[in-house]
Formats: structure tokens, sequence, C-alpha cells
């Protein structure tokens, strides 16, 4: 067979063209040490600097730092916030992305979910950060983006080790059964059958919800001030009254966290010269339309006045002017970001994160570094930190002679079984059915 070996090199050629474009447009206007995608990071590693680090190192050395963040290795300076997203999709989740969530670290060891949306009860528990230390969420609406996740993080933390309350923050409605309380309440009652299973036979203290509902019309209004750190939140414009954003301050940070929202007064006001501030930035409605079927009415209303469409975002951040700004709530993909952020760059042109799962900024007063987070397919949640209580018999909802007519014994593997647990614990239990 004959190659045309022209056609190939100019071919290799193109492709290499396109890559470098590629990868200068998504680095574009980031501060520090960016890196928005992982085979970046890996090319910062190769050539004269690996060599010289595997010479150090090998063979039975560390490896070097290959700038990304492995979760549970890493301590946080007490001047630092760390902030990992852990959903940035859309109602609909996919493998890729789960919906909204965010997760706030600080140096003082206070650590905050904002928003918790479907899918991302995973990412939470890819942090490997025993749930004891998380037991506050503020939720910005109640669309199931935005808290899809809570039950599985209540009562599956419940079961393996929060022993605390949930503590969550959120705002109420123009009517009692828009706000936050009413959700919760009626949520607790919806998994009835889940508590009853679990009370009686477990130290179900972390099955508390601690419901802290606040008026949705608040200015910049003080809703959470512990431990040096203070939240403000603001009104959102998102389809019916009833949406907030937040502003978390401490140690003279200040974070944006914007849940859903039109481009908006309040934000770009209370906003201003944060450090850091999340904002959603929606799909153009071009895409809307040829990739997921929205017809241009719904595409229209929904990515420029229901949501902030990526030039609208653009606006914003130019006049919020952070010293890093993050955009999400988009399919975040190869074929979708040159698009994104072409729009964006028509409005501003300041340091920009286009979030997918598992990114990770670092804050410090002279830096705000981006790295993606490992990911560790076999993590088990942390066992409990406190010590455990016996479970209170009293909530033990007891099973029917009838259901308990069908049960196989097994006498001669079972009595061995609790002979064993016995014998290494110095115990004398024999569990009823
Ligand atoms: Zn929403
Ligand atoms: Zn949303």
């Amino acid at each position: 067979m004959k190659l045309n070996y022209k056609v190939i090199a100019i071919g290799i050629v193109l492709a290499l063209a396109l890559v470098a474009v590629y990868q200068k447009g998504i680095n574009d206007g980031q501060t520090g040490n960016v890196m928005t995608l992982v085979p970046i990071a890996e090319a910062k590693i190769s050539g004269e600097q690996a060599t010289s680090a595997a010479k150090k190192h090998s063979p039975v050395g560390i490896v070097p730092d290959r700038d990304i963040y492995f979760p549970g290795t890493e301590p946080l300076d007490p001047n630092e916030m760390r902030i990992t997203a852990l959903g940035t999709g859309q109602p609909s989740v996919r493998p890729k992305q789960a919906a909204a969530c965010f997760l706030v670290e600080l140096g003082n060891g206070d650590k905050f979910l904002f928003d918790i949306g479907s899918g991302s009860h995973e990412r939470i528990a890819a942090q490997k950060i025993p749930y004891d230390y998380i037991d506050k969420v503020f939720i910005g609406h109640l669309h199931v983006d935005h808290f899809g996740d809570l039950a599985s993080f209540w009562l599956g933390g419940t079961v393996m080790n929060r022993l605390t309350p949930l503590r969550i923050w959120g705002p109420d409605g123009t009517e009692e059964k828009y706000g936050t309380k009413y959700m919760l309440e009626r949520l607790q009652e919806a998994y009835t059958w889940d508590i009853a299973t679990r009370a009686g036979f477990v130290d179900f203290r972390g099955g508390v919800l601690e419901i802290n509902e606040f008026d949705h019309r608040g200015v910049n209004k003080v809703i959470y001030d512990d431990n040096g750190v203070v939240i403000r939140s603001i009104p959102a414009i998102h389809a019916i009254d009833g949406s907030v954003s937040y502003i978390l301050e401490w140690n003279g940070f200040k974070f944006v966290y914007g849940s859903d929202t039109a481009p908006n007064s309040w934000l770009t006001k209370y906003g201003k010269d944060a450090d850091f501030v999340v904002h959603e930035c929606f799909l153009p409605p071009t895409l809307m339309i040829t990739k997921q079927g929205f017809t241009p009415a719904e595409a229209l209303t929904v990515s420029t006045i229901a949501h902030t469409s990526p030039e609208q975002f653009g606006k914003v951040m130019s006049e919020v002017k952070p010293r890093h700004a993050v955009g999400y709530h988009f399919y975040n993909d190869f074929d979708t970001q040159p698009e994104v952020l072409q729009r964006i760059r028509k409005t501003y042109d300041g340091p920009l994160s286009l979030a997918m799962d598992y990114m990770v900024w670092n804050v410090t007063k002279d830096d705000i570094k981006v790295r993606m987070a490992a990911k560790d397919e076999e993590v088990w949640p942390s066992p409990a930190l406190k010590e455990k209580q016996a479970p209170d018999q009293s909530k033990m909802v007891p099973m029917s002679d009838w259901n308990k007519s069908g049960w196989l014994e097994y006498p001669e593997v079972l009595n061995p079984i609790w002979e064993e647990v016995n014998k290494k614990y110095g115990t004398d239990l024999k569990p009823k059915l």
C-alpha cells in the first residue's frame, strides 16, 4: 500500500496546532499554579524535571509531586481554605458530573457543604473525611439538583459514622409550603420506614436533622456566626421567589456561592472583590437546542432568564472582580468548553476556572492553586470518631410473629459466629430476631 506521507504530515501538524490552541484557551486568564486538565498537569513533570526527579527518588523513593490532590493526604495551613467541586452538572446527573455541591474546608478545621445535589454523596465520600466533621449543609434553593442527595448523605452517614445531628440551613418561601423547613419535615416523614429500621439497632444520634430556616428576602443578613466564620445570605433570582446565594467570610477571606441565579444586583454589590466566587454558568441556548433537544423558546428562557448564560456570567464577574471566578452548572466536555469559554471571554478577562467534578482550589493570601483530585474507587467511610452509645431500645419497632415465622435459623452456622465474636470481644451477646 502506498502511503501519502505529505497528507499524514499535514494532518499531524494540524492536530498539534489544535491541541496547542485548546490548551491555551482553557488556561487563558488564570493565575498562579493553574491547571484545569490532568493531561496538562502530567505534562508539567515531563522532560528535564522528571528526569532529575526520577534520579532523586527512583527506584524506591517517593513519587514526586504530580500536581494532583490526593484526598486525606494534605494538612490545611491555618490561613488556607480549600474548595472542592463535588457536583458541577445539571439535574440529569451523569457519571462525569453530579449535580451542584461544593465543599469548603477552612484552616480552623471547619467544613461546609454548599448544596448537596443528586449524585454528590459518593463524591463527598471520596474525600475521605469522617462524617462527624461534615455536619453543616447550606442549601441555596429547593431544586433537586441542589439537595437531591441530602437524604442519602443524612441517613447513609448516620448508619456508618456521623454521631451528631446534621445541621441544615436554607431559605423560607413566600408560603410555608415553599420553604426549607416544610421540605425537611416531609423528608423525615418520607423516610419513616428507613428510620424505623435503624433507630433501635444502632447509635442513631446522627439521625436528627437540625433545621435552620431563614428569611429568603434577607439582604446580607448573618445566618451563621461561629468559630470566626460568618455566613450571610443574599436573595437570588431563579424561577420563583425563595432562592438565595451565600457569602462566607473567615480570616480575611470572602467566598461567594451563587447556587442558581440570573445576574442580580445583590451578588454584584455584596460579592464585590471577593477572593473566590462560584457562580452558575449555563450552557448557551444554541448548545441546549442542538445537544439537549430544547426548543428555541425553552432554551432562551432557561439559559438567559432562569439562569445565567456564559456572556451574562462574564458580565457579572467583570463587576464583581474576584481574585478567582468559577463557572459551573453545564456539561463540561471537550466540545462544549471551548464555546462556553469563548462566550465568557467576550465579557470577562479575569482569572477563571470552568469547574468539573473533583476540581480543587487551595486559596491563600498570595496564591490560588487549581488541581484535579484523585478519585479512590475503593474508599470506605471512616469509622465514627465519637464513642458509640448503646442503641435506644425504645425506638425499636418489633417484627411480627408472621414475618418471623419464615426465618431459617441454621443454628449450626449461627452459634459458631456468635461464639467467635463473644470470645474475641469478651461479650455474651445473643441477638433476637
Ligand atoms: Zn435551580
Ligand atoms: Zn441548578
